[in-house]
């Protein structure tokens, strides 16, 4: 718990790249698809022969060396357009919904307040008018 004074936010990327790890899997919807494809200067079925691969839980970006597809150099070549679960991070429902899924985040992403409560969490949330 961080000390009532503290206004550093509860999440400042560190550009570590990790989240782009590929270790959970991205998965995109099919605008995302269509919207990457776009950006990149390709069509659908090019852009999913390429960088997608299906799995039991849907169509996810590949991976190389096992990190995302997309990730050079620490940063990502979809930036304007990447997945919304991409955009999002950290601030994603089992995160905001469960506070163990918080703390086990905190471990994998040195760019969450490992001090911050749950309820900090939330808040910083709640304060940029996201649900
Ligand atoms: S793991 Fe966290 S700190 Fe590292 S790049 Fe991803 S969001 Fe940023
Ligand atoms: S799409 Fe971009 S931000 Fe998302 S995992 Fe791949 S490289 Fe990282």
């Amino acid at each position: 718990m961080r000390n009532n004074s503290d206004k550093t936010p509860v999440f400042q990327c560190q550009q570590c790249g990790e989240c782009c790890a590929g270790k959970g899997g991205i998965y995109a919807t099919r605008d995302e698809v269509a919207a990457m494809a776009g950006f990149l200067g390709l069509s659908e079925e090019d852009f999913l022969f390429h960088y997608v691969e299906e799995s039991p839980m849907g169509p996810r970006l590949g991976t190389a060396d096992g990190a995302c597809v997309f990730v050079e150099d620490n940063r990502c070549r979809v930036h304007p357009v990447k997945p919304r679960i991409c955009r999002e991070w950290p601030f994603l429902a089992p995160l905001l919904q469960y506070p163990e899924e918080l703390e086990y985040a905190k471990g994998a992403c040195p760019g969450i307040d490992p001090d911050c409560s749950h309820e900090e969490f939330v808040s910083a949330v709640r304060g940029q008018g996201k649900p």
